[in-house]
């Protein structure tokens, strides 16, 4: 149940972040690479399960454990648990198997009491020292573990510094902070009537059971449904000997990045604060300054103020990257000139700087190239195909301030939270405006576009969280007064109100007034070497769906191999297209609604044309028509008068012809393949366009096209055996018209249940398979995908289930389908080539999904298609 770690003395290898969370596991192995860590112990998460479980009832034995554990440590130090002459002091910390920054509770300085506060003030010579210790812990463990709300110590804080007539906490001396610390134990008893404990022991209980129950706490439920972490993972607890950065001014502590988290650049980068507790550094209340001097060289800076200090901090810093192969965010303390390293852990960063820093390491020789590609988060590269603010927009800036997380956004100021999911929710984008942010603040910050705060700085709250959403974000932008009871701000002779559009640029850490046009940024260098290292490794090819000109373009600039899907209906919308269609809809017979098709062919083939031409060799795959007719059809009053009069045909006619398409299900109704039998000089149309497309293409450019013919919803074997004959027959009618003698190819989309479990029978039909997975979830689930928003966020909500099946395909169901379609296919017709062309495409867990089956390759949309490159590459680590 508990594991001690120390230098040289660690838990066994093999016990991980599962057991010990993140922060546990961390530590040992810190210990055990010999780093200067803080001695202590950690409690499994099992134990926190079984605790939660058991109504909050420590189980049998802990006791013994903890206070052995406790004992050894404070023994290690010289140190006493309760008692002088030198008070063995801890904190106490949640750590989950992942980071969840700040969303669960931490106490420090426990172990203070009456009596040891005052061997902590002999020991030191520093009695103001001690009770600040003390005045902090009091106030942590009241509002943590009793449920004082914490405005009450803010309030006798702030009546304090007005008797000294000090402006800084730090500037009351022992007497004032005595004085504090018996007003604050008043309010306790006041407030709960309950005494602030004595019994350090009964202290270290009380704390280790609050950090167990914060696992439960509405921040960490809702952090944890937004990152799709189990509810059921539990928080470990570590208790470690206490340190102080507070011990006065040979004391610091700070948080060292070890690159730059928002360019990459190699060199130590971050901030510290001489004499404070790093709750000061990452509640943003005093500004920090910096590690390395940035510009002006003010003797502010850690390597100027304390050289030696930052010096051991660098070279941890080299010997960490190089033992855990990547960028480390490193927590600090100097105590009397001691530098302790509280914690390290992955650092976030942008995605420009995963990048880089991933380049680099490869580069330097630190990780392998498919460690590189394993470091980047895919989902991170959307971030970098984010636009920017046009260079060539007139800006006016409203207020300067960190650029604490780059990219940029335009939406309308909020000042709070709850406002910016209103208006989220009312479709309305919009920029948060706060003074700093908390854990409290994550769901105002998902529905926002950007953040903006007057406070903090670097590593602060906002800063860290936006940057992990790849959202841009400003902080200290201290030159803006928020009027919250007006709901209005002012810069200077500004004055912004709640609604008014604002535009971020992050990365220059400007707020601009209006909303100004945004541009795609040139992707870097390194951009390039990680996609050429991913192509190299991965066996997966990446094909974007596109249905224009445009979205090809776009799709073969990110380094798409051919069009996976070209959805045709936005073909019959072309032009004067859609009075077309619906000429044809509204013909009376197969004979008239032919003729009316003629006129559409020359439409659908230059549209092939040119997409073929655009994608110069790669291949195409077009679907023939998928969607009902009715929604081609007007389905008001007003739009059925204009369109009958612009057809010169009688209302009535058309009302009734739009009432015999009528469906009650249309997703379920004449569409995909049926539609193809039922119409079929409509898929016949479809085919000789791009037959003839292909033709006139592979004669242009000199190499031939061998185009792709889809066809969508698929039940039966029959379906489609029928359709392809009817397709080679056109097919070959429309060569030997040309005298041409190209190839072509006749597939399906599996979307339906039972294609995928006739797979065997239709594989003899086909040349090739996809998986149309937005169909596929939800014929397989009977779930509406048009619908399903309103239930399963009910159903996320209530932990039903874990993942929106439309966004990450659902394995254990669509999966299994589509894994015995991929068999049952391939037992058939070894060779036959498969996909998967639903949104799914550019998941990246679906992608990797799509690897363990054996696709031959995913297309997806084009700004996701780097995403699917690199996360194939992952995949085929
Ligand atoms: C699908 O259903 O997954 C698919 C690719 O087709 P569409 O999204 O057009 O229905
Ligand atoms: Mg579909």
């Amino acid at each position: 149940m508990v594991y001690s770690f120390a230098p040289g003395r660690v838990p066994p290898e093999g016990i991980g972040e599962d057991v010990l969370g993140g922060k546990g596991a961390n530590l040992a192995e810190m210990s055990r690479v010999g780093l200067p860590v803080p001695p202590g112990f950690t409690i499994t998460t099992e134990v926190c399960r079984d605790y939660l479980a058991a109504g909050r009832r420590f189980p049998d034995g802990l006791k013994t454990q903890v206070e052995n554990a406790l004992a050894e440590t404070a023994a290690l130090l010289g140190k006493t648990f309760g008692a002088g002459p030198d008070p063995f002091l801890v904190s106490v910390r949640s750590g989950a198997r992942v980071s969840m920054p700040g969303m669960m509770d931490t106490i420090l300085n426990l172990g203070l009491n009456d009596d040891t506060v005052e061997a902590l003030a002999g020991r030191t010579g520093d009695a103001r020292f001690a009770y600040d210790c003390y005045r902090r812990f009091i106030q942590m463990y009241a509002t943590v573990v009793i449920g004082v709300e914490d405005g009450v110590f803010e309030e006798l804080l702030d009546a304090a510094r007005d008797k000294a007539g000090v402006g800084r906490d730090n500037e009351l001396d022992a007497d004032a902070l005595r004085a504090l610390v018996d007003a604050y134990k008043a309010a306790i008893i006041g407030d709960m009537d309950e005494p602030f404990p004595q019994d350090v022991h009964a202290q270290l209980w009380g704390a280790i059971g609050a950090v167990f129950e914060s696992w439960k706490n509405p921040r960490a439920v809702t952090f944890r449904a937004l990152h799709a972490i189990p509810d059921d993972w539990g928080t470990a607890v570590t208790v470690q000997a206490m340190v102080f950065g507070n011990s006065g001014t040979n004391s610091a502590t700070g948080v060292a990045f070890t690159r730059h988290p928002s360019t990459g650049e190699k060199r130590v980068f971050g901030e510290y604060l001489v004499n404070a507790q790093g709750e000061d550094v990452v509640a943003g209340i005093r500004t920090p300054d910096p590690l390395l001097p940035t510009g002006h060289h003010d003797g502010h800076a850690m390597s100027e103020r304390m050289p030696e200090a930052f010096e051991r901090l660098n070279a941890l810093g080299e010997r960490l990257e190089a033992h855990f192969g990547d960028m480390q965010d490193i927590e600090f303390t100097v105590d009397d000139g001691t530098l302790w390293l509280l914690q390290t852990r992955k650092g976030k960063r942008t995605a420009d700087a995963a990048i880089r820093i991933a380049v680099e390491l490869a580069g330097e020789g630190t990780i392998s190239r498919e460690d590189a590609i394993l470091h980047v988060d895919p989902a991170l590269l959307d971030m970098l195909l984010h636009p920017s603010v046009d260079p060539d927009a007139k800006r006016q800036v409203f207020a300067r301030g960190l650029p604490a997380s780059p990219g940029a956004a335009a939406g309308m100021v909020v000042f709070s939270s709850t406002a910016a999911e209103a208006a989220k929710a009312d479709g309305k984008p919009v920029i948060l405006v706060r003074p700093e942010t908390s854990p409290d603040d994550i769901h105002g910050m998902v529905a926002a576009e950007g953040i903006v705060t007057t406070r903090g700085g670097m590593t602060s709250h906002a800063a860290v969280v936006a940057r992990g959403m790849g959202k841009p974000c400003i902080t200290a932008a201290s030159m803006v007064r928020i009027d919250p009871a007006r709901r209005t701000m002012r810069a200077g002779a500004i004055t912004v109100r709640e609604g008014d559009f604002l535009t971020l640029d992050g990365a220059a850490g400007e707020v601009l007034l209006g909303e100004l046009p945004m541009v795609q940024r040139p992707l870097s260098g390194d951009f390039a070497t990680l996609m050429e290292w991913a192509d190299s490794i991965r066996r997966m090819r990446v094909r974007a769906n596109a249905d224009a000109l445009n979205d090809a373009e776009v799709a073969r600039g990110f380094g798409a191999e051919g069009i996976g899907l070209v959805r045709t209906e936005n073909v019959f919308l072309e032009g004067d297209g859609l009075q077309v269609m619906r000429e044809t809809i509204m013909a009376p017979d197969e004979r008239s609604r032919r003729l009316v098709l003629d006129r559409l062919l020359p439409i659908h083939r230059d549209t092939f044309v040119a997409l073929f031409e655009k994608m110069a060799g790669l291949p195409v795959s077009i679907r023939l028509l998928d969607p009902p007719l009715q929604e081609f059809l007007p389905n008001d009053d007003e739009e059925l008068g204009r369109v009958a009069e612009e057809m010169g045909m009688a209302v009535d006619d058309l009302r009734r012809r739009a009432d015999e398409l009528h469906e009650i299900n249309p997703m379920l109704g004449n569409r995909g393949a049926r539609l193809a039998i039922c119409y079929p000089e409509i898929a016949e149309m479809q085919t000789r366009a791009i037959i003839e497309a292909a033709i006139i293409a592979g004669e242009r450019s000199g190499a031939p096209v061998v185009p792709e013919i889809v066809v969508p919803l698929v039940a039966y074997y029959a379906e489609l055996r029928h359709l392809r004959e009817r397709i080679d027959a056109i097919a070959a009618d429309a060569k030997s018209r040309h005298d041409s003698d190209i190839r072509h190819l006749v597939g399906c989309i599996i979307e339906l249940p039972r294609a995928a479990i006739r797979a065997d029978l239709i594989a003899g039909a086909a040349d090739f398979f996809s998986f149309g997975t937005n169909d596929l979830t939800q014929t397989t689930l009977g779930i509406s995908r048009d619908d399903a928003s309103h239930f399963l966020t009910r159903y996320l909500d209530e932990g039903i289930i874990e993942r929106d099946p439309f966004i990450n395909l659902d394995r254990e169901g669509v999966g299994e389908i589509i894994r015995m379609a991929v068999d049952k296919g391939r037992a058939a017709h070894p060779g036959i080539v498969m996909a998967i062309t639903g949104e799914h495409g550019g998941d990246p867990e679906s992608i990797a999904f799509c690897e363990e089956i054996g696709l031959d390759y995913v297309s997806c949309s084009p700004y996701r298609v780097p995403v699917a490159r690199l996360a194939a590459a992952q995949a085929a680590i």
